[in-house]
């Protein structure tokens, strides 16, 4: 089987509302689609939803990188050979992960519909039966996310991600606000997308947070910074999960050898793809490390990636893949999965998920064919 032709779609993704977090704020997300064909005439759909200020690609630079470079190295070659693949990619670019994981997306969703299985049967087989969905708070008043939180609560959902990183004192003060109004048993992620910046105020705030039985803080600190992770890790009992800061094997080396936190959050469009994120599973375990799978903000197509890795992997203890469940309009159906509070993965073959053409058309603002 051989790669006939690579299709390439830069499409906006309306939201429902505007996704708000430390460092940006987002009115619709700019995300790549990709279409594989085989010689066969089997598609496979992949997806590249970059973020700037994590891997430094943009979704201008990553159009143009599939289109110019990555979709015509792998014309002619057999989407099976994942490992060939990804060797190819490698030496035309170094990292430039995020556009990577599109064309590694849809080699897997190509393969899988070829061989009639789900994708998690090409990871190894389905681990996990379901995992809870996770309601995402953006930044906000400390009333205000509690309220949303508690209207979550009467929707069904038992686990909330609060985004903070404004300012240590009113970020206590939100995580105080949520907490006192979910009670002590809902589970409560607080996520600061760096904004703390430095151990010496990830401290200050963890001292105030240490008896709210927060499940974790993730990533309080600038992403490059790990000797602060590792300082705050031997500082408190809250368990640390580094984001931004592992990306690929090379910085999870480097987090294993320091022991520089408890969790990782392994995201697709960081490390390349479900081949790439298998990979990271594998070390993280090895170090007994344990992992979540999150997301950018990803349409169906992404997401479904996500999910076939974190159903396959024991390791893999929670998900984070809201992106379906965010927009006014998706090119895929993987927002029926989400049964509140749980997400149960379809086994229909490839992503499982099916794409509608017709809103793919109505969203793309530009596109290329290469063969
Ligand atoms: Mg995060």
């Amino acid at each position: 089987m051989k790669i006939k032709q690579v299709e390439i779609f830069a499409v906006n993704l309306p939201l429902i509302k505007p996704f708000i977090i430390s460092y940006a704020t987002y009115p619709h997300i700019q995300s790549i689609i990709v279409k594989l064909t085989s010689e066969c005439g089997v598609v496979g759909w992949g997806e590249s939803v970059p973020d700037e200020h994590i891997t430094g690609e943009t979704p201008d630079s990553t159009y143009a990188m599939l289109k110019n470079t990555l979709a015509p190295a792998i014309i002619g070659q057999n989407p099976m050979e994942f490992e060939k693949i990804h060797e190819l990619m490698d030496k035309k670019v170094h990292r430039a992960p995020a556009a990577k994981a599109a064309i590694d997306i849809a080699c897997f969703d190509l393969v899988g519909k070829k061989l009639g299985v789900p994708v998690y049967q090409l990871l190894g087989g389905r681990y996990h039966e379901k995992f809870p969905v996770t309601h995402v708070l953006s930044i906000d008043e400390p009333e205000k996310m509690a309220e949303e939180a508690e209207e979550k609560l009467q929707e069904g959902y038992r686990s909330f991600k609060m985004k903070v990183g404004l300012d240590v004192a009113g970020d206590v003060k939100r995580i105080q606000a949520v907490r006192n109004r979910v009670g002590d048993d809902i589970a409560i992620r607080v996520d600061v997308n760096q904004g703390w910046i430095n151990s010496a105020n990830t401290l200050q705030a963890l001292r105030q947070l240490e008896s709210l039985g927060l499940d974790w803080l993730e990533q309080p600190v600038v992403q490059d910074d790990i000797d602060a992770m590792v300082e705050i890790k031997s500082k408190t009992s809250v368990p640390q999960m580094i984001d931004e800061g592992i990306r690929d094997m090379v910085d999870l080396r480097q987090i294993i050898a320091k022991r520089a936190a408890d969790k990782i959050n392994i995201k697709l469009m960081k490390c390349g793809g479900i081949y790439p994120a298998m990979k990271l599973a594998h070390m993280a375990e090895m170090a007994g490390i344990e992992c979540q799978i999150g997301s950018m903000v990803e349409s169906s197509v992404g997401s479904a990636a996500g999910f076939h890795v974190a159903f396959s992997k024991k390791i893999i203890k929670s998900v984070e893949l809201t992106g379906p469940v965010k927009f006014s309009k998706d090119i895929g159906d993987l927002k029926e999965s989400y049964v509140i509070p749980y997400i149960q993965l379809n086994d229909k073959s490839g992503l499982g998920v099916s794409i509608d053409e017709t809103i793919l058309a109505e969203l793309t603002q530009s596109s290329e064919i290469v063969q």
